[in-house]
């Protein structure tokens, strides 16, 4: 909590702080993954996940404490002084603090840091395909609050969509944008299978520009010779995709079953998916030798 490391019970805010009146701040969801054989925590992707908690405070007028490099420490310190072996999910945030005065100017109040992390599994289920509902809820727009950033208060939107999708019985929510495109789950990119090639809707379509949806273009051209096409998706097409899967720090790479009651394919994981799945949740771990400098390890002695 800002530059000290302090116990759980210990890292406590005042009701005054913004983040909690308003919503101002923003944050990130990093995943660290328990390598048995290596007996080492590697952290997926940490230097990336920082650059976006940057770009996302910059938008909110806000500074992180210290440089990219220097936040990779912390983390890596934080996470290594939790003595954490196991899967595990780190949680940094850039808030804006107590405030100066009254108003919703963003540099009326002061900035703080805080990051934690606690063991975590799977988010959502990866051995099954899910059913997903097309939400009624649409993904807030770029000109009304950015979702290519990270801030704490429009997850508001999501968390109507998803919360509403489980109350209706599916796993997971697909949202469109106010044009009506498909734009993404609810925590989550969306991938489809058409014609073999892969196509996902493009960062300028009201997303949070995934960094599992990077890793997974990657992976896909350069493992598996796979095209991937950024292209704007209409929701019916959706009901005739050979394959569709979401992706995310948290939700991995999860085959979806059906949307809105159609089936996909049989309804199960799909042949592409299941490749891309597997590649994934190995390289995580940091067993893939190609991809080890996407993993950053944690215990360093
Ligand atoms: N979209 C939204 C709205 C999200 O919250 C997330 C999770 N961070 C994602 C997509 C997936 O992004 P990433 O792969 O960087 O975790």
């Amino acid at each position: 909590m800002g530059d000290k490391f302090v116990p759980a019970a210990e890292a406590t805010i005042s009701v005054r702080t913004m983040a909690f009146n308003s919503g101002w701040s923003v944050f990130e969801g990093i995943r660290a993954y328990w390598n048995e054989e290596e007996e080492q925590l590697f952290v997926f992707r940490l230097p990336e996940h920082l650059q976006r908690l940057h770009n996302s405070a910059r938008i909110l007028r806000m500074e992180l404490p210290a440089d990219i490099d220097e936040m990779v420490e912390r983390c890596r310190s934080l996470l290594e002084r939790n003595n954490l072996r196991e899967d595990s999910y780190l949680r940094p945030i850039a808030y804006k603090g107590l405030p100066t005065k009254l108003g919703v100017n963003l540099l009326d109040a002061v900035d703080e840091f805080v990051a934690y992390c606690f063991p975590q599994g799977r988010y959502l289920p990866t051995e099954r395909g899910l059913s997903v509902g097309v939400s009624s809820w649409v993904r807030i727009q770029d000109n009304a609050a950015p979702p290519r950033a990270k801030i704490g208060g429009t997850y508001v939107n999501p968390a109507l969509a998803k919360t509403d999708s489980l109350l209706q019985g599916f796993d997971e929510a697909l949202m469109l944008t106010s044009e009506g495109n498909v734009a993404e789950g609810s925590t989550s990119n969306l991938f489809l299978v058409v014609n073999g090639e892969l196509v996902t809707p493009p960062s300028t379509e009201d997303i949070l520009v995934g960094i599992t949806r990077g890793t997974i273009m990657e992976i896909a051209e350069e493992e598996f010779g796979l095209k991937v096409r950024e292209r704007v998706v209409d929701r019916s097409e959706l009901y005739s995709v050979d394959e569709a899967f979401l992706c995310g720090t948290g939700a991995e790479v999860a085959a979806i079953g059906s949307v809105d009651g159609r089936r996909i394919g049989d309804g199960n994981i799909g042949p592409i998916t299941r490749q891309l799945q597997e590649f994934y949740l190995d390289m995580v771990r940091g067993k893939n030798p190609k991809y080890r400098h996407w993993c950053t390890p944690v215990h360093t002695s």
